[in-house]
């Protein structure tokens, strides 16, 4: 292949592989500022399909959009002692307006929890107020000095954070489990992400929520992401920011809080989990360009008619999907087929003098470089049918991954084998201690405790048997549920990985 395509294997170098990738598929390119990256159209058009399936569901949940300054003065962002200290490493600041400097340095946000609850509190006077559901689709700051992966940890990320206050405890946990569940059902359904739910451990939570619960992927090199997170931050937030409304009972209350955020990096995990050696792989429901109708013709004689065959079938197929007709003419098919296929576009539509003269077309699909000739009037269905395919095929095949590298176990030693591959599931006694040792000593944090209380986390693994029963790490082992490092008893199951 020419040095335009992917010149690394995958399972070679995963990590060159993955830069080439987000690079020569046109999704983003690098910024003159280091740790920072310009996202091109095309990788915009990705982010911009997952922001309107995700505002779609906010808004049907009641939440709404709003807008915020960038810039947080420094005695909100310390208003929360532990907040503050969580995020101050990484906090870029202001220090002045043109040459004047600033009576008091102004946050770049690396978050909007304090700025968002300085504000609500004004806005917020009665339980007739409550609750408030606001979402915010802006960036956040948070300088990354160690290392940095394009849409996986840069200083500067798209993302959404959403905020929300309640009267009561209870309508708060509703409220962070509901944003879980929309979350898991796109990353699902549409980006075909096979995900873990349950809570972060305390040493990992959201720094200022009471309790973090997350979304946990496996990477093919065997290494988690968090795909999204959302916080129950209980009055931790509202007594400092003094968010109190007078309730039905004529008493004044703290209002309980939470807080939740999907940021671009699931462009990264698309790219990451689906793609191959040609480039990337788009599941069709989160793809910008579905299907791309590609002419081939040689001289003139044939030009014509199959140009015009091609403008016929991009407008049949127009108004069910996202169709781009290719009719560049300084470019060869052969060319236009690895383009499309670096930019990982789901299925090709082909057609030739040949295809005009049979009344056919051929479909070919992006996920198995399967070919197939159909008949004109069996078009739509046959692209319908194969769309939903490739959509389940993509889902299975990350499942099927998932499931072979996730790993229960019962003894330290076969645990810090299997860390290397994937996900090691083990007994926890609950102690930061050992969590902190077995982090220093095989790298791997807690990723995810998995809920055991209710539906969420009743993934398809779970549900078909795949794995253990959520209370067992082991069929039959109940007998020895004790802690995998101390070995003391243990109280809880959590999913170890080494992660990004
Ligand atoms: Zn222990």
């Amino acid at each position: 292949m020419n040095d335009l395509g992917v010149t690394v294997k995958k399972d070679e170098d995963f990590a060159e592989w993955y830069i080439q990738v987000v690079l020569k598929s046109n999704l983003l390119d690098y910024a003159p500022i280091k740790g920072f990256i310009v996202l091109k159209p095309y990788g915009y058009a990705i982010w911009e399909r997952i922001r309107e399936v995700a505002d779609k569901r906010f808004k049907e949940s009641g939440h709404q959009n709003a807008f915020l300054p960038t810039l947080i003065p420094e005695s909100l962002l310390s208003k929360e002692a532990e907040h503050f200290e969580g995020f101050k490493p990484e906090v870029f600041w202001v220090t002045h307006a043109g040459n004047d400097e600033l009576g008091e340095r102004l946050a770049l946000r690396p978050t909007s929890e304090t700025l968002a609850y300085e504000i609500f509190s004004r806005w917020i006077r009665s339980y007739r107020d409550l609750p408030l559901k606001i979402n915010f689709w802006n960036t956040a700051l948070r300088a990354e000095i160690k290392s940095t992966k394009p849409l996986i940890r840069t200083s500067e990320f798209l993302w959404q954070e959403g905020h929300t206050v309640h009267a009561s405890k209870e309508e708060a946990e509703d409220e962070a489990r509901l944003m879980l569940s929309i979350y898991k059902e796109i990353i699902e359904e549409y980006l075909a992400i096979p995900v873990i739910a349950g809570y972060k451990s305390d040493k990992e939570k959201f720094v200022g929520a009471d309790y973090t619960l997350t979304l946990e992927a496996l990477m093919p090199d065997g290494r988690a992401l968090q795909m999204g997170t959302s916080h129950n931050l209980g009055q931790n937030f509202s007594r400092p920011f003094n968010i109190k409304f007078l309730g039905k009972d004529g008493k004044e209350h703290y209002a309980w809080q939470t807080s939740w955020g999907i940021s671009w990096r699931l462009i990264g995990a698309l790219v990451m989990i689906h793609g191959d050696d040609k480039g990337l792989v788009l599941p069709p429901r989160i793809a910008p360009i579905q299907i791309v109708v590609v002419p081939i013709f040689y001289g003139d004689d044939s030009k014509h008619s199959v140009i015009d065959k091609c403008k016929n079938v991009y407008a049949l197929l127009r108004d069910r999907f996202r169709v781009h007709l290719d009719d560049r003419e300084e470019y060869t098919p052969g060319y236009k087929f690895n383009d499309w296929e670096l930019k990982g576009v789901p299925l090709r539509v082909e057609i030739g003098p040949r295809d005009v003269k049979q009344g056919k077309v051929v479909l070919a699909r992006r996920d198995d470089s399967r070919k197939v000739s159909v008949g004109d009037e069996e078009l739509l269905d046959a692209v319908t049918n194969m769309l939903e395919d490739i959509q389940h095929s993509l889902y299975r095949r990350a499942y099927e991954f998932l499931k072979s590298h996730t790993f229960s176990t019962l003894t330290y030693d076969e645990f810090k084998e299997h860390i290397e591959h994937g996900f090691v599931r083990a007994y926890w006694c609950g102690s930061q201690e050992c969590e902190l040792r077995i982090k220093e000593e095989t790298g791997a944090d807690i990723r995810v405790i998995p809920f055991t209380d209710d539906s969420i986390n009743d993934t398809d693994m779970l549900k078909e048997g795949g794995m253990m029963k959520k209370e067992q790490v082991r069929d039959g082992d109940e007998g020895d549920t004790r802690c995998i490092y101390c070995r003391r008893s243990a109280g809880k199951i959590a999913y170890f990985a080494k992660a990004y």
